[in-house]
């Protein structure tokens, strides 16, 4: 008897199929309604795959009382309510590194999207514009500063390809780490003030909401930019969105967003702003990677054996 999993939100077909290959499969994302799909299945469901996107919320947990684990094929997990899952002694893994690269490829393609203006220049030539006049000149990136909000994986991965562009890097966190050279800030403002390119790539869910707020764009000011790879709960959008109509914030490269995959409408006709929706780790290698390093971790447990990445 292969263990029964419930699925959400749809993933990538050939994680589908792995998942398929090994387990009892149940498409929670095609239910009219999640708790009375779940009803007649729940002495059954022993895991659940998830992903970002798609909350797996106290109720959701509460309506599952053989859950044994959920695995989800991101490396953040605030789409999921550890505490609910800690009280039941539900076990929580992710899929922390393989992604890792293309975030941070992401990140830094933002960051020279933006920099150079390079969505906007498609754009110059596709209407004919270019045959009128040349383009307009835009900021160099190299020599400039990279404020990192969240050295970790992801964030020392931005750093690196940052110092191939001859970009000075600092950082902040909520603490000091040893063995890295870069300048820490312990003040997020203090920091801001000295950035032209502010990366994110810290956690999103509660610690971390709205960290960037109006006090911080403005430290950033009318010359810097914010880049968002991490989540849209870090930053106070309405706060953003007030910056970049009052030219109080030089611009903003986002792929992600307060409430996905709805954006703020005044930042769609912005063009100091880079618009991605939320692909960050979307390659087909990665989501690969993604997908069967959350299957192991099923597989793992299921066979009595401890989890891969499991979540502290
Ligand atoms: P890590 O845990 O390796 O790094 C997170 C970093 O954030 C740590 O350096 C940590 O440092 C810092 N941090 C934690 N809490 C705070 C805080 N309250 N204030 C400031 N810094 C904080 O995670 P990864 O690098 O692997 O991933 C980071 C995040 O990127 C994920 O949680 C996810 O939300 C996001 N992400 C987004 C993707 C996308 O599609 N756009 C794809 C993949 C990830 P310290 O402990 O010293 O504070």
């Amino acid at each position: 008897m292969k263990p029964e999993i419930v699925v959400a939100p749809r993933l990538y077909e050939p994680v589908l199929a792995a998942l398929d290959a090994r387990f009892g499969v149940h498409r929670l994302w095609e239910a009219q309604e999640s708790l009375t799909f779940l009803a007649p299945l729940a002495e059954r469901i022993r895991g659940f795959a998830s992903f970002t996107g798609y909350r797996v919320g106290a109720e959701l947990i509460a309506a599952l009382p053989k859950l044994e684990i959920i695995a989800t094929m991101s490396v953040g997990t605030d789409h999921i309510d550890l505490a609910a899952a800690r009280a039941r002694g539900i076990r929580v893994t992710n899929a922390p590194d393989v992604l890792t690269d293309c975030v941070a490829d992401t990140g830094m393609a933002l960051v020279l999207a933006t920099a150079r203006r390079l969505v906007v220049a498609d754009r110059y030539v596709r209407s004919g514009a270019w045959v009128i006049g040349g383009f307009p000149l835009a900021a160099k990136v190299g020599g400039a500063t990279m404020g990192i909000v969240g050295l970790g994986r992801i964030g020392k991965a931005v750093a690196k390809r940052a110092a191939g562009f001859d970009m000075r890097i600092v950082y902040h966190g909520r603490t000091r780490q040893s063995g890295v050279a870069y300048p820490f800030f312990d003040d997020l403002k203090a920091m801001a003030r000295e950035t032209d390119y502010l990366v994110l790539t810290c956690p999103g869910g509660a610690a971390t909401r709205h960290l960037i707020n109006a006090a911080v764009i403005d430290a950033l000011g009318p010359e810097g930019v914010l880049i968002n790879i991490a989540r849209g709960s870090v930053v106070d959008e309405k706060a953003l969105v007030r910056a970049l109509a009052t030219k109080r914030l030089g611009g903003a490269g986002l792929d992600v967003y307060a409430d996905e995959p709805r954006v703020p409408a005044p930042l769609l006709a912005m063009e100091n702003v880079v618009l991605l929706p939320h692909l960050a780790s979307a390659t087909h290698a990665t989501r690969a990677a993604m997908g069967q390093l959350m299957v192991d971790n099923l597989a793992a447990h299921f066979a009595g054996e401890p989890p891969l990445t499991p979540v502290a």
